[in-house]
């Protein structure tokens, strides 16, 4: 079906807010809508993993930041923390199952190494991709999915 990206990042963002009050999260201002052919649930629980691991696998306090975009043909969500950042070494990994960056900590946090793998299945089921860069002292989550006005064509294949 067909949703507006932006009222699923401000939804995501204030539950954040609450179950997270310690990470502050700025949403930057952009488009007012983004009609995206999505399924709602499932887009949100991609959004609730990359803002968990931004909150989570952050020191206390590290802010997180996210932002929503159009372009033809596709719509993105970037999600930006200022945490420690993932070595480039580990950066094709973490989206491996169970895959973790510092195992002890990771065990400590209760994580299972899961969250990644399935958002990066569930965005590539509606015909997107995840991206991570970033630096030492930043950590940069890109969602790209096809626009709804765009007839299913893929994000990124030009035009
Ligand atoms: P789960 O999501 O299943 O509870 P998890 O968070 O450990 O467990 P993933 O979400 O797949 O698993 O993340 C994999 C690993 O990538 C994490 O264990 C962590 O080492 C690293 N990671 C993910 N997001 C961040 C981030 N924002 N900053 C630093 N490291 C991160
Ligand atoms: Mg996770």
């Amino acid at each position: 079906q067909e949703a507006d990206l932006v009222d699923l990042v401000e939804r995501a963002a204030d539950a954040f807010r609450v179950t997270h009050p310690g990470h502050p999260l700025t949403v930057a201002p952009g488009p007012r809508a983004v009609p995206v052919r999505l399924d709602p649930q499932r887009i949100r629980q991609v959004l609730d993993n990359l803002l968990t691991n931004a909150a989570v696998h952050t020191p206390a306090g590290t802010p997180v930041s996210v932002a929503v975009s159009a372009a033809p043909g596709s719509a993105r969500v970037r999600i930006a923390d200022a945490g420690p950042g993932i070595p480039p070494a580990d950066r094709e990994r973490v989206f491996d199952r169970f895959y973790r960056v510092d195992k002890a900590r990771s065990r400590d946090r209760g994580g299972s190494g899961l969250g990644l793998a399935v958002a990066q299945s569930l965005v590539r089921a509606h015909g997107g991709r995840i991206d991570l860069t970033g630096e030492p002292g930043a950590t940069v989550f890109t969602v790209t999915l096809p626009s709804a006005r765009d007839g299913g064509g893929r994000p990124g294949a030009g035009g």
